[in-house]
């Protein structure tokens, strides 16, 4: 039973709108919502069919409605041209995205634009993946609102931490022609995440690995879960990876064991029957050692429990492989990691799980239903969107842009206003001075160009920086705004390492009326304000070519002649009196001179050095 609730405007009686949690994957699809009463996820089992909806979709010849899920299955080798499978693979992509992999498919990839999204032929219709997708999408959601009974309009969907913005809206293009409003696409690993509880709890901070094997993908994703904040930190895997790969090793086996070559040859149901049996295998072997069914009237055929891991072992060797190489890139170890999350059906495989854990140094989680975890987090994410978990996370937004100060008192906005929160971001800085060991980081709130103008919240310096020369050092500054808009403020040199942090809580003591005025005021003064920013980026342009120019000459002057210095010297102050007129023309005309009249020693002297360098000598 759904809550109801009354509407106090009208004093009528509404019923609580679901929003549900879909994971659309290539091999299958679910569905799931939170119950009302347990408040707890569940994937949906319309009619008793299950809870998996086979990502498939046939178009009967001559008929209407197109067939999705188990039933569409069968066709895949009887009607291959009009039975579209692993369609998200197509989502998003052109032609040319595709490559080699087209002729892979059973069905017709129209290839006339190499540049233009794929189409999908299905006799004389053509369909994009995006119309594909959301058939199946359809399904579900005709499955979700047979179940609850009740209407269903809006979802949260799940894609791959490595899809694209293209395969993102596409995703979302689909949810739309199925009649979905989708509030929003979540990354598969955070929706895994939650499903397992992790990130629930504002003040949480934890790393997770996802290891995600299923009928044909395979990816791993390094998560850090901060204030409720999911950063992916890397991704690896193999789009062409999966149990069906796991099925084939099988029927590779049996095939050359009992030269089955020309008994299968043009014999399409013997060779369904035969992967259909691969897979029943390899499923019972997920729980016993030894299998054994009859294939043909003469012929049993068997295996162990250790001869599927032999046969299999290069495979999931390539998984781990792939979960050493994300962890590498996010720069961790096994003893970072919180805890291994398992999703995807194939992770029930034991040497799947033993070679997971054995790699990440402790045991994996798979306590969910892989085949649902993904959808289920979906749920939950979406139950978070209706704002039935204020308590756990909150998703506001920040109503007035965070930023700092740059060169010339500019404001560098790092969360622009209206950004949900909690977020998360950052840019690299530099130094302006050679030696500089010491970086000022002013951080301000506020819509105007000028710092000045804006609400100065924090200062501090980030000291200990090795002196190198200007322009070296890279200094990473993130802004992390949790969900109750404290913003921490954090700053990194990267090549020492050194780093420094301020809390800071940026909407202490202004009022709804302020932060009216503040953005008021920067759409009264926008003009002036871009004037004013035109003319400082001049300045700084200019204050930053003469300390180079004059830093050269000082450094270079065994190599340039006396007309050349003169020159230069004139050129220098004829810049440095433009600044005096405050005019961005004038001094930007400065500037070039200047350019112009030094860019050929320049050249002359970069010539020199590199060839005394290569002579094994240095100059300065
Ligand atoms: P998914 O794409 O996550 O739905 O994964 C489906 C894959 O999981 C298929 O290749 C199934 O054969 C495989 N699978 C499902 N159950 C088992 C099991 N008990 N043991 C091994 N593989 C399984």
């Amino acid at each position: 039973m759904a809550k109801v609730a009354i509407n106090l405007s009208t004093g009528s009686l509404q019923q609580e709108e679901i929003i549900v949690g879909i994971d659309l994957g290539t091999t299958n699809s679910l569905v799931a919502y939170i119950h009302p009463e347990t408040r707890q996820p569940v994937a949906i089992n319309d009619l008793g069919r299950g809870t998996i909806v086979p990502s498939v979709v046939y178009f009967p010849q001559g008929g209407e409605t197109p067939i999705v899920g188990t039933e569409a299955k069968e066709y895949l080798l009887t009607d291959p041209q009009n039975t579209i499978y692993s369609v998200k693979r197509l989502l998003g992509k052109s032609y040319r995205d595709l490559g080699e992999h087209a002729q892979d498919l059973g069905y017709k990839v129209i290839d006339d634009n190499s540049e233009g999204m794929v189409k999908i032929r299905v006799g004389d219709r053509f369909y994009s993946p995006i119309e594909l997708s959301a058939e199946i999408l359809k399904e579900l959601r005709a499955r979700a609102e047979h179940a609850l009974k009740t209407p269903v309009n809006k979802a949260v969907i799940t894609v791959p931490a490595y899809f694209n913005d293209s395969q993102r809206q596409a995703t979302r293009d689909a949810g739309r022609l199925a009649g979905l409003e989708v509030l929003r696409i979540v990354n598969e690993p955070t929706a895994a995440a939650l499903a397992y509880g992790i990130g629930l709890s504002p003040d949480e901070e934890k790393t997770v690995a996802v290891y995600d094997l299923g009928g044909g993908t395979f990816d791993v994703s390094i998560l850090r879960i901060q204030q409720g904040i999911f950063e992916v930190l890397s991704t690896n895997g193999d789009t062409y990876l999966g149990g069906d790969d796991l099925d084939r090793a099988i029927i590779n086996h049996w095939t050359a064991q009992h030269n089955l070559n020309s008994l299968l040859a043009n014999n399409v149901p013997l060779q369904q029957e035969l992967r259909l049996l691969a897979e029943a295998a390899k499923r019972y072997l997920s729980k016993d050692d030894d299998f054994g069914a009859n294939f043909t009237e003469n012929l049993v055929l068997r295996l162990t429990r250790t001869e599927f891991n032999e046969l299999i072992r290069p495979l999931v060797e390539r998984t781990i492989t792939s979960c050493r190489q994300a962890l590498a890139d996010a720069k961790l170890t096994p003893q970072d990691l919180d805890a291994v999350l398992l999703v995807g059906g194939s992770t029930r495989v034991p040497l799947v799980y033993d070679s997971v854990s054995e790699f990440f140094q402790q045991p994996a989680n798979n306590t969910l239903n892989p085949d649902e975890v993904v959808a289920l987090g979906a749920a939950i994410q979406a139950d978070i969107l209706a704002g039935n978990r204020r308590d756990v996370l909150l998703l506001d937004v920040t109503p007035l842009t965070l930023g700092i100060e740059t060169l010339g008192g500019l404001m560098d906005p790092i969360i622009p206003r209206n950004s949900k929160i909690p977020t998360k971001a950052g840019r690299q800085y530099t130094t302006s001075v050679d030696g500089q060991v010491n970086l000022k980081i002013s951080v301000y709130q506020g819509e105007r160009d000028l710092v000045k103008e804006n609400r100065k919240l924090a200062e501090f310096d980030l000291r200990g920086i090795p002196a190198m020369p200007a322009g070296l050092p890279k200094v990473d500054v993130n802004f992390i705004l949790n969900a109750d808009g404290i913003l921490k403020v954090e700053a990194v040199e990267l090549r020492s390492n050194t780093r420094q942090a301020v809390e800071i809580k940026p909407q202490y003591g202004l009022t709804d009326e302020q932060v009216e005025q503040m953005l008021m005021d920067s759409l009264t003064h926008a003009r002036e304000d871009v004037a004013a920013r035109m003319v400082i980026e001049a300045r700084t342009v200019a204050e930053q070519m003469l300390y180079q120019v004059e830093r050269f000459v000082e450094k270079n002057s065994l190599h340039l002649t006396e007309d050349e210095i003169t020159e230069t010297a004139a050129a220098t102050e004829r810049l440095r009196e433009s600044l005096a007129t405050n005019t961005k023309d004038t001094i930007l005309k400065a500037v070039d001179e200047l350019e112009e009249l030094t860019r050929p020693f320049a050249e002359r002297v970069m010539n020199i050095s590199i060839k005394q360098a290569m002579a094994g000598k240095k100059i300065e």
